[in-house]
Parts: C-alpha cells; structure tokens; sequence
C-alpha cells in the first residue's frame, strides 16, 4: 500500500499547508485510499477514494480536493481535482481526471491502485453555481467536465443552463443528466492540441445569451479562460456576472498549490 509521498518523507517538506488556516480553514485533512482506478474514456480517468474524514465532510458542487501528488526535495507538489460524486454512506468521493501526458499527477494517477494512500486538503474553490441567476453558461474543456456536470446537475430542474464542453474526439463525451441544461454543445478537437482557443472562441462569438441577468462559469486552460472572458464582455456580459478559472497552463507545469503559476 504505497503512498505517494511516504511519511518520512512528508514529515520533512517545507509545507505551506502544514496548517489548515487563511484560505484553508474550514477544510480538513483526508486520509485517502484508493478503493479503485479505471479508465471512463479515451481520455478520462475515473478513481475513487475513502477516507474516514469523509464522515460529515460537505461540499458545494464545483469545489475540489486538493492531493498531494508527489514531493520535490523538501517542496510539496499538490494537484486540484473537482469532486465528481459523494457517496456519503460509504465515504466514497468520485475524482474524474484528464489523462493528458504528462506531470505529478499524471503519473500518480497511471500508478494508483487498491489500497495506495495519498493525503487530501479539502473542500476547496470558492465558484460554486449562483442561485440567483436568471440563466447559466457553462464553457471549459474536458478537465472541467467533472466541474461542469456535477454543478448543472445540482441547479433546480426549472434553472436554465447551456453547456459547452471541448473534448479530444466523440468519444470522451458524457451524458449530460441535469434537467436545467436546455442546451448542450460538444466541441471535438480531432487532433488540435489541447489549450489551442479556437474552438471555444468561436463557440463564445456565436453563443446566444437568453434575457436577464446571467452567470457564466469559465474553466479549463489559462489562456484560454481569459480569451472567453474577453468575448463574453464584447457581447455585454459583466465581470461580475463571471465566474473564471484556469485550471492548468499549456506547456507548463501548475505550480505546487495545484494551479498555473502565475
Ligand atoms: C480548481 C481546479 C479543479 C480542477 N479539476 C480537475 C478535474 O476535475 N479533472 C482534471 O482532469 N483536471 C482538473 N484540474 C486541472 C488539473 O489540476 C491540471 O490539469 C494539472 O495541471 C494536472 O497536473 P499534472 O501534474 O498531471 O500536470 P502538470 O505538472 O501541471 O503539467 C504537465 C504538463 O501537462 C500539461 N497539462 C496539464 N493539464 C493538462 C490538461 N488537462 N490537458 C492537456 N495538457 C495538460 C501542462 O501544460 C504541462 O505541459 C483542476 C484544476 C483546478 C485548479
């Protein structure tokens, strides 16, 4: 039963999250163990985890958990993964993770089997869906998939939500459950790298916004984040009615708090 960075190991790294307070507090250590590891499509990887802080943990649909992935020399190397599921009767939390190459948790993630632990920081990730919102717009590339369906599935059936999600081929879709969700959009890359904007931008010019006050939620690669949100303000969609996130950077690595360095 491997861990992915041993105690004695963990015991000697100069770790910023040694203590779970400023931005942490409120989250709790999770002592994780794989309970199992399989492949969900060509290009998606579904692991589930136990721990026995699971017990009462909450969270709001579209927050994440926080693994410690690796350690290099005394830093610790943490990725973020978006809760996919809770089964809270048995203490079961479902991750859904791009199989994309390369990186810390990449490797982790090709090597976990039955029994490996990993320690866990959660929940994590202040975007969560806005209840006041007269319509959702949900846009990001296979990474945030696990983020885009479980937060559509979490709106009341009568909240209306688009969903544009880029994948690498047909394959890597996945059924879209959530009753709020009106219209689905699924974006194939067929090859393109993934990070290139193309094809979400294009989707973002054409994409018709229904009446009212929206909210649209942003995720996937840095760049290509940013370049939504300029085309979605273009077409008169305020920062505040925004809800942004980079979740990895093409052609480099995310820093050891788990996200693109900045
Ligand atoms: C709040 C939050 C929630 C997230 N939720 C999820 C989730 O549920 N599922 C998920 O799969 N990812 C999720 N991510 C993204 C994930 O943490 C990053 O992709 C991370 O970079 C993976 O770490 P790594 O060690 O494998 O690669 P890194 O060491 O960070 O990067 C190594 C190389 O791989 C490239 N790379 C990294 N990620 C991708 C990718 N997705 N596609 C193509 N190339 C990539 C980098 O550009 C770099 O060249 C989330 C990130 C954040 C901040």
């Amino acid at each position: 039963m491997p861990d992915a960075v041993p105690p004695q190991i963990r015991q000697q790294l100069a770790d910023p999250f040694a203590e779970l307070t400023g931005s942490l507090a409120g989250t709790r250590k999770l002592r994780f163990e794989v309970v199992d590891n399989g492949q969900l499509s060509p290009s998606m990887q579904q692991i589930t985890l136990t721990a026995p802080e699971l017990a009462g943990f909450t969270y709001a649909p579209g927050q994440d958990v926080m693994l410690l992935v690796a350690a290099e020399g005394s830093r610790p190397v943490r990725r973020r993964y978006t809760i996919r599921h809770l089964d809270q009767e048995n203490l079961i939390l479902t991750l859904n993770i791009v199989l994309h190459g390369q990186g810390p948790g990449e490797r982790w993630l090709r090597s976990a089997v039955p029994g490996d632990t990993i320690e866990g920081i959660g929940p994590r990730g202040k975007i969560t869906t806005s209840p006041s919102a007269d319509w959702h717009l949900f846009m990001g590339d296979e990474s945030a998939m696990p983020a885009i369906l479980h937060m559509t599935e979490s709106l009341p059936a009568q909240a209306k939500a688009a969903v544009v999600i880029e994948v690498p081929e047909p394959a890597d879709e996945q059924p879209i459950l959530a009753e709020a969700v009106s219209r689905a959009s699924w974006l194939h890359r067929l090859g393109r790298p993934a990070g290139d904007p193309d094809l979400l931008a294009a989707e973002a010019r054409e994409v018709e916004l229904a009446p009212g006050v929206g909210q649209a939620y942003l995720f996937g690669e840095a760049a290509v984040v940013l370049r939504l949100r300029e085309i979605l303000e273009s077409k008169g969609i305020r920062p505040d009615q925004m809800s942004p996130k980079s979740y990895w950077g093409r052609g480099r690595a995310n820093a050891g708090h788990g996200e693109p360095a900045k």
